[in-house]
């Protein structure tokens, strides 16, 4: 199995009979069992995944012809995508034993064409939070060093597919929560354009920012899976009806303009050997003809405290929702209803939750919606005119994913600030809703791999996963 890492060796090896996709299920399973103390999946479908694949090898034995582009693919999904008659709690004690009433567009169209779901991956509750420790099953490890978090919120998504129990993993990304957990495990991240993939039935945070996002080991099987997750869906309206993004192309020739932010690279927080592994980058890719440009971008110091004023308020209007009687969690020994409410919600949601539905109710309220809300709507849209601009110029921005490697478990929940100012690089594609992806980097100097994040214009994704394969 060691050498099955990508989708075109598997579907190689399956299609030339050195394995069945009942042997590539069990390794996988075979990995969920030797990882079980990282903590990355909250349930494996381990008799369902052998069933679909027993039905898969006798559908290929029958006619080579009728298996799906993504037969061979198997995936993890991050606990916030719904899965019809399988368990959904987005990490939450609020959602208690909630099972999916269907199936989340994306997961559908992976399925329709073959790919098999191995199990729910943890996350942190309702997809809030950078390190995975936020989560009523409790932290999960990062596989490079267990002394270390995986990242979050898709932490687990991503430490499924670094230690190969599944070669996609399928997470969301509202600020940074695919990316940046690829960079801390070393592996690819992308989150594709604002619409691109339909969110019907990805469970709701910063519904202007959500992105499904995905996580692999190669880019080829990335491409393959975004084309087919992509495209318009009658059930989201905010889903881009536009063409789905064609395969990335093994591209050499095609020469690029390369913006890079000096206040960027020159931030105070971002560490040495990250700093000069993206100026190394950028040198690469002078080297290689392209041209590297720095741009003015004054508005870094806006984009987390603007990220996290519209997205805690749209979170704390998203959770309104779990109100204790349509879903999960129920106090028991309530007088009156709104003792049922208070109660509910009290237990039903977890510290990191109960914090952002504050904030997000404070920046709301009726004294403070305009010095807040209005102002944060207003940054926003200066920061998409200047993206605008930007992309209207240069084909790329090359930037880090993460100020620092992987950092040691428990340092973050000591204290919150630190954790939402690291987001700083993510957060911008989020506001802008521009694709990016990050590609993951190792140094020397460093305990921990890091990431080189590159941005591209809306609907550009074709030409930014063929630019990330030339890198
Ligand atoms: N760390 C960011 C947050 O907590 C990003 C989360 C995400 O992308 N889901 O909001």
């Amino acid at each position: 199995m060691s050498q099955l890492t990508s989708l075109s060796t598997i579907q190689q090896a399956l299609r030339d009979g050195s394995t069945t996709m009942v042997d590539v299920v069990q390794s996988y399973i075979n990995r969920t069992k030797e990882t079980d103390h990282l903590n990355i999946y909250v349930e494996v479908f381990e008799e369902e995944a052998f069933a679909k694949a027993k039905a898969l090898d006798e559908k290929l034995e029958k006619d080579p012809s009728s298996v799906g582009q993504l037969f061979g693919a198997v995936a993890s999904i991050k606990d916030v995508l719904c899965y019809k008659d399988h368990k959904l709690t987005a990490a939450s004690n609020i959602l208690g034993s909630f099972t999916a009433q269907f199936t989340a567009t994306a997961v559908q169209r992976i399925l329709d064409e073959d790919a098999i779901i191995i199990g729910r991956t943890n996350c942190d509750e309702f997809a809030m939070g950078s390190t995975n420790e936020h989560t009523r099953y409790g932290p999960t490890l990062n596989g490079l060093d267990e002394s270390r978090v995986p990242g979050g919120s898709s932490g687990a998504a991503a430490v499924s597919v670094e230690r190969d129990t599944c070669l996609i993993g399928v997470g969301s990304d509202t600020g940074g929560s695919v990316r940046q957990p690829a960079a801390f495990c070393g592996i690819y991240g992308m989150k594709p354009t604002y619409g691109r993939i339909s969110r019907y039935g990805l469970i709701a945070y910063g519904s202007s920012f959500d992105q499904i996002g995905l996580l692999t080991k190669d880019i080829d099987t990335m491409s393959v899976a975004l084309s087919i997750m992509s495209g318009s869906d009658p059930m989201d309206a905010t889903c881009l009806n536009v063409e789905a993004p064609g395969l990335a192309s093994a591209d050499q020739e095609s020469k690029y303009k390369i913006a890079y932010i000096p206040e960027v690279m020159n931030h105070p927080g971002l560490k040495p050997e990250i700093k000069m592994g993206c100026e190394e980058t950028l040198e690469k890719l002078k080297k290689q003809g392209h041209s590297c440009e720095a741009i003015e971008f004054d508005l870094l110091s806006y984009l987390v405290p603007t990220y996290y004023v519209l997205t805690t308020a749209e979170a704390s209007s998203n959770l309104s929702r779990y109100d204790g009687i349509r879903y999960g969690h129920r106090a028991d020994d309530v007088k009156d209803l709104e003792e049922l409410y208070e109660r509910s919600r009290s237990e039903g949601f977890g510290t990191e939750v109960k914090r952002r539905i504050m904030m997000g109710t404070f920046v709301l309220s009726v004294g403070y919606f305009d010095a807040y809300f209005t102002k944060a709507q207003q940054v926003r849209t200066l920061i998409i005119k200047r993206l605008t601009e930007v992309f209207s110029e240069y084909d790329f921005i090359v930037l880090p994913t993460t100020t620092d490697i992987a950092w040691p478990s428990g340092e973050m929940i000591k204290d919150p600030i630190s954790m939402y100012l690291a987001d700083v690089y993510t957060v911008l594609a989020n506001l802008g809703g521009y694709p990016a992806i990050s590609i993951p980097k190792s140094s020397d100097n460093l305990a921990m791999p890091y990431g080189v994040q590159v941005m591209s214009d809306k609907c550009t994704e074709e030409k930014l996963l063929s630019f990330a394969k030339q890198l």
